[in-house]
This record gives structure tokens, sequence and C-alpha cells, in this order.
């Protein structure tokens, strides 16, 4: 019996303990330091369509009874790679194989003041924090730092809240660039800039946030103030400490560079944020259907070298991207065609209700859908 351990219980640990369940010689191993599965594309609408929280995560200890693994709620802290161990906060796990599936967090750069003060959008945690917060009427503005996807759609979505129940407050999104959403197509650009100007939505390019204080000023490189402001911190991603203190090459952003089976050593693969892929030249985007194809592949390859068949490679199939915005007009790319408006917003929450985990979760997500229009 083969022991393979995961580390991470997102799209790509998940997909990979899905595959092995198929397997009778092999012990699967999942450790996450949560104790449920967070829905992350979801996340906005916790705030603007009011997704209960519940709906948007899974409890691990309930998957792994599905798909027949292992749980141990705990923190990875090192791994050993020569000794094929795993040490977590109180315990210490051998592996034969073993998958990095640990996704990707918040990027600060290093700036305790914005850590510490600003809200973030990693976990139904902090989304639910930014609702609570919103709900309470405390805050005069709301500054997003980070004119990406995740931030565009989380302005999109207090936007929506604040409109529903009669409140007039200012939305700001900072960029540092010069354009939104810095590596889409112009027209995608053109299209979400309208859309915000539309809603009320102030954009401030070539702007940085300088300072947050704990009297609640934001301060902008442009000298602005806000004063009474929520700041929600949307403007960088990259793997964590775990995967940074690993001695194998990284990007910028602290994505493992794979090889095409998704390897780092014979035994050592990575999927999902945590795994750079090259596709086209360009770096794959993080994403979820690109995580659960890469765990799944993880897995396949992991099955395929104890049989001692050749690897596949990995291969992405790119079903496309959407900028989703909660007044319902969003854009992106669908198998290859550009669409704008409610074809996007519909895929968007279609994808959202099938690769969710459970029933339970899916019937609980279309309800909320349906009941918050
Ligand atoms: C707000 C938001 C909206 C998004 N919207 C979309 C979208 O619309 N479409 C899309 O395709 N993608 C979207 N994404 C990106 C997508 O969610 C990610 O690409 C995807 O979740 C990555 O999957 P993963 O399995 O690699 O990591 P994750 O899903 O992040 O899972 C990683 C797991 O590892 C665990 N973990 C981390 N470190 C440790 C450790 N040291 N020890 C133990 N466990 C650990 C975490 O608790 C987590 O459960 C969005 C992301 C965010 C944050």
């Amino acid at each position: 019996m083969k022991k393979v351990l995961i580390i991470g219980g997102g799209f790509a640990g998940l997909s990979a303990a899905r595959r092995l369940n198929r397997e009778r010689d092999v012990s699967v191993t999942l450790v996450d330091k949560n104790k449920t599965s967070h829905f992350l594309p979801l996340l906005p609408d916790l705030v603007g369509r009011r997704i209960p929280p519940s709906f948007l995560q899974c409890s691990l200890h309930d998957l792994s009874r599905k798909y027949g693994f292992s749980f141990v709620q705990d923190n990875v802290t090192s791994v050993d790679f020569k000794g094929n161990m795993v040490k977590t906060a109180s315990l210490s796990i051998t592996f034969d194989f073993l998958i990095l599936a640990s996704g990707s967090q918040t990027n600060f750069y290093g700036q305790e003041n914005l850590k510490n003060q600003a809200f973030s959008l990693g976990s139904v945690d902090d989304a639910f924090s930014i609702l609570e917060n919103v709900k309470q009427s405390l805050w005069d503005n709301f500054v997003i730092a980070g004119g990406g996807y995740t931030g565009i759609e989380i302005a999109t979505h207090i936007c929506r809240f604040l409109a529903k129940n009669k409140q007039e407050k200012r939305i700001t999104v900072i960029e540092r660039a010069g354009r939104l959403l810095a590596n889409l197509p112009e027209e995608f650009r053109h299209y979400s800039e309208r859309n915000l100007q539309l809603m009320n939505i102030d954009i401030l390019l070539e702007t940085t946030v300088k300072d947050v204080t704990q009297d609640r000023k934001v301060v902008l490189s442009n000298g602005e103030v806000f004063s009474n402001a929520m700041l929600i911190w949307t403007a960088g991603v990259k793997t964590g400490d775990l995967i940074g203190n690993m001695d194998y090459k990284k990007t910028r952003q602290g994505r493992l560079v794979v090889d095409e089976y998704l390897r780092l050593d014979e035994c050592v693969f990575a999927a999902g944020d945590v795994a750079h892929i090259e596709h086209k030249g360009l770096a794959l985007r993080m994403g979820v259907q690109f995580s659960l194809s890469e765990g799944l592949l993880a897995a396949e390859n992991i099955i395929r070298t104890m049989k001692k068949k050749p690897l596949k490679p990995y291969r992405p199939v790119d079903l496309g991207y959407v900028v989703p915005m909660a007044n319902g007009r969003s854009c992106g790319i669908v198998l290859g065609m550009p669409v704008y408006g409610c074809i996007p917003t519909f895929l968007h929450y279609f994808m959202g209700i099938y690769r969710s985990w459970t029933w339970e979760n899916r019937i609980g997500i279309l309800k909320s859908l349906i009941k918050g229009g």
C-alpha cells in the first residue's frame, strides 16, 4: 500500500483525492489547516447577493468519507523531501508520494501595516467580515486596492449591497497601473471601466495606497485622504510561507516551476495555484478549471508511476474566463469567443453551482441567487 499525502483541500487537492479514491493499493491522507474547503469564486456574492457562508464551504471530514481519504486538520509547517516526511504543528507524516496543493494567499508585499488594518478576500471568513462591516454602516468610504478581477468584482458587490439598502457611500477602485485588468484585452478593460462608471464607482489609475491609519484614514500616493474608509486589499496574491521556504525554482508570485507532468521530482507533484505552468508561451492563470485538471493529472501520474506506465503530460484546456460584475453586466471569453452582459454572468454562476462539492451547497447557492435576484 503506497501512501499519498496531499497538502491542501481546495480544488486541486480534492480533485486529486477524488481520482485516487478509485485505486485499491493507495492510502490517501489530506492535510488542511481549515476544517472546511472554501469556494473562493463566489466570495464576493456573499456580500452582494447574500449567499449564506455555509453554502460556500464544505466539511473536509464529510468529503473524506465521500472520497475515502484520511483528513488531518493542521497547518503544514515544512516538508523534508529527503526523508519523505511532512511536519505539521503537532505531527510528522510520512509519504511515498506528495501533492502540493496549498493554493495562494493575499500578497501585502511585506507591508505589515496594511496587513493589520486592511480587509482581504481570501476565505469565507474574510468575505463575512466585509459583509458584517458593510452592514453596520460604519464606513463613509470604501477603497478597493487592486483593479483586477477580484477588486472589480467586490467593488460592484458592495455597490449592489449599498443600493439595495438605500445607502449612498463613495466606492473607489485604486490601481497602480495605467489601466484596469492590465492583462486582459482592451475591449474588456473599456467595458469594465464603463460599467464601473455606470455604477458610480470611482477609478483612480496610476495610484497606490500609501498608508492606512488606526483612525480609519486611507492615504493615497496622490495625496488624497479618505476618512472613515474601509480598505479592501486585492492587489496581488502569492504562495504561502510553506512553499516560499522550499528550495525549488519559483516565479515572482512564489509558484513552483513544475515539469510537463506536474512534478518537482519523481514522487513530488504540485497542482493548482502553487504550480507554474506555461501555456502558449504565457504563465497559465490561477483558476478553478486548471486547479481541478492539474489535481486530477497529478493523481493520474502518481498511479502511472506506481504501475511503471509512461506519464501523461499536462495539456490545459482553456474554457475561458469571466470578469463577473454584480449588476449582471459581466464580460469575458467563453470557448474562444468574447461575451458581454448576462450570458457571462449566467455562465459564472452556472460554473459556480456545477463545481460546488455537494448537492446541498449547489441547491443552497441556486436558491440564494433566485431569492437575491
Ligand atoms: C475572491 C476570489 C475570487 C475568485 N474567482 C474566481 C473565478 O471566478 N473563477 C476562477 O476560475 N477562479 C477564481 N478564483 C481563483 C481560484 O479560486 C483559485 O485559482 C483556486 O481556488 C485555486 O485552487 P487551489 O486548490 O490551488 O487552492 P485553494 O482553493 O486556495 O486551496 C488551498 C488549500 O490549501 C490549504 N492550505 C494552505 N496552506 C496550508 C498549509 N500550510 N497547511 C495546510 N493547509 C494549507 C488552504 O486552507 C486551502 O484549503 C478566485 C479567487 C478568489 C480569492
